[in-house]
């Protein structure tokens, strides 16, 4: 069990107040709050070893490049991954979506398809729209279900030869489904078509295996997870790796150049040009070792009493629809209250010093799916607690009384 008051005071912000009152923050679907030792890590590493990497003999450089790649091992360790050099930093979920869509422009010929899902982030749509325009393949969507599941027979359907990529999220930052995955790979598998996790709102929650899911990619932000931002992880298999050509030319991504022909370095350096985040890629590792040292079914059982703590005490308010009532899903609730708009609770509610995401949460298909401008979401962490939730619950009760 989590001794929930010692979590807290690892992080300094949660003892702060907002607009007079104590901060109950419950927008951890946009990012985390750090833990003092990610916080203590950023100045160490600026403090003693700042240098830039790979590239030095000397002493800090050295320093920093082997805290680098440690922390590059961390990550492979966490995912389960099979090589280091499958481990890419990136600067996001987003980077490391855009760096694989990209890079399928040089395989997909018109008439191809790729494959989303209809509950996808933008990050996780656009990109591949791009592709499509470029090469003539085509969009597909899997399509959900009122409850805010992938329709797995539909998606059966979907599948054929002309299939090349499928690329959906792990868990669903709008809704909380959690998706299966693993029956989406190996399906895709069967038709020889590649599979892209975003793992964004997944890495929070549980440790991905990428080698059992059997992936091809597997994407994630560091920000999410206690990390700093500007840092994440694209882990892509070897062979997909080294098929793919760089997405961005530059310092440390070569072997030779010269005028006439430039041979590219080996991985993971070819897909990391110019001088990365240092600092970030040093941290992320701590910040992975801190989720692990409080434990990912120590996570899960606090999230999953929040969850379902917080939705009971949610649908006593009159009105409150829930979006998103899978059967399997994360500690994420969507909802909107009749007739009151979800910014003027979020605005609200903020002066009460509660943090919730209210609009679209980069997921619009969902929204006109169910025909809704935007919701209110509220979404906990390991670190919130009941009762953060009954603040919340009153809050919202008040603005209710007020708006109508
Ligand atoms: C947050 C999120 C993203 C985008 O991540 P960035 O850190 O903004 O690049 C993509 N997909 C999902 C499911 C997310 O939750």
């Amino acid at each position: 069990m989590l001794d929930i008051h010692k979590i807290r005071a690892d992080f300094p912000i949660l003892s702060r107040k907002v607009n007079g009152k104590p901060l109950v923050y419950f927008d951890n679907g946009a990012t985390s709050q750090k833990p003092q030792v990610v916080i203590d890590a950023i100045s160490k590493y600026y403090e003693e070893i700042n240098a830039n990497i790979h590239r030095g003999v000397h002493t800090l450089s050295q320093l920093a490049t082997d805290a680098y790649e440690a922390s590059r091992g961390k990550i492979q360790n966490h995912i389960n991954a099979k090589f280091a050099h499958e481990v890419l930093f990136t600067s996001g979920t987003t980077f490391g979506i855009n760096l694989v869509a990209n890079g399928f422009a040089s395989i997909l010929k018109p008439g191809d398809e790729v494959l989303v899902s209809a509950m996808e982030h933008h990050s996780n749509i656009v990109p591949w729209q791009m592709l499509c325009e470029r090469t003539g393949a085509t969009l597909k969507v899997i399509p959900m279900n009122d409850n805010g599941e992938l329709i797995m027979a539909e998606y059966d359907t979907l599948l054929s030869d002309k299939t090349k990529i499928v690329t959906v999220n792990h868990i669903s930052n709008a809704l909380g489904t959690v998706n299966p995955i693993k029956y989406i790979i190996d399906k895709a598998h069967a038709f020889g078509a590649a599979v892209l996790i975003d793992g964004a709102q997944a890495v929070p929650h549980v440790k991905p295996d990428v080698q059992a899911l059997d992936c091809d990619f597997y994407v994630f932000s560091g920000h999410k997870i206690c990390g700093p931002t500007g840092i994440g992880v694209l882990y892509g298999k070897e062979s997909w790796l080294n098929k793919l050509p760089p997405y961005q030319g530059g310092g440390e991504m070569i072997k030779d150049v010269s005028f006439e022909k430039t041979t590219y370095a080996e991985l993971p350096h070819k897909f990391e040009a110019g001088t990365p985040n240092v600092a970030g890629g040093i941290v992320l590792g701590t910040a992975v070792d801190y989720m692990n040292s409080v434990g990912f079914d120590n996570i899960q059982q606090q999230e999953l009493e929040l969850l379902e703590y917080g939705t009971r005490r949610l649908l006593e308010i009159e009105g409150l629809k829930i979006y998103g009532t899978a059967a399997i899903k994360t500690s994420v609730i969507s909802f909107n209250i009749e007739g009151i708009h979800p910014y003027d609770i979020g605005t609200i509610i903020d002066k009460l010093g509660i943090a919730v995401r209210t609009g679209h949460h980069c997921a619009q298909p969902i929204m006109s799916y169910f025909k809704i401008p935007g919701t209110i979401r509220a979404s906990f962490s390991f670190y919130n607690t009941k009762e953060e939730i009954d603040i919340m619950v009153e809050a919202i009760k008040r603005a209710t009384a007020m708006l109508s």
